[in-house]
């Protein structure tokens, strides 16, 4: 299971984007987590206490990663899942910051940090993803999912009127 690089046969297409680019289309927050390997303070983001059916995205690409059918009360204050939706649209690598050894979760597509897995997840995977509400975005289950082109989260960000 060692990944040097050439392993990405079924992977998703890779999303390359300079650091002015993210910081242009993401909110500061979802750019200090994902882009910075930051942490949001529990209970603050928008999405641990959510609870409607439908899928959970990276907020930088767009790629589908979470589903709500895996999602579960843990009560750290960040959404926790036990499982993710597609094995290969999420990577799992150690991180020994912070004197500790953790498993950090990246998405594939775009190297967004996205959180952490532990192992005391419930049954059956007996994991838990342990992610940021900031580095997600919530579709509800039934919304079309017509276009996967990431422009369109972009324009619903923010206000991008400044120059043509
Ligand atoms: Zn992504």
């Amino acid at each position: 299971m060692t990944s040097e690089g050439s392993s990405r046969d079924e992977g998703p297409p890779r999303v390359d984007r300079s650091a002015e680019e993210w910081k242009a289309c993401l909110s500061p927050e979802a750019f200090q987590v994902t882009r910075k390997s930051g942490t949001e303070r529990p209970f603050s983001g928008p999405l641990w206490d959510e609870k409607r059916e439908g899928t959970y995205h990276c907020v930088c690409c767009g790629l589908p990663l979470f589903s709500s059918r895996d999602k579960y009360d843990s009560g750290t204050g960040w959404p926790s899942f036990s499982d993710v939706l597609e094995r290969t649209h999420v990577n799992e690598r150690e991180d020994r910051s912070l004197f500790m050894r953790r498993t950090e979760v990246t998405c594939t597509a775009c190297e967004a940090h996205l959180g952490h897995v532990f192992p005391d997840g419930p049954p059956p995977t007996g994991f838990r993803y342990c992610i940021n509400s900031v580095a997600l975005e919530f579709h509800p289950a039934g919304e079309e999912e017509g276009s996967e082109n990431p422009t369109a989260s972009r324009e619903r960000r923010g206000p991008d009127e400044s120059s043509a």
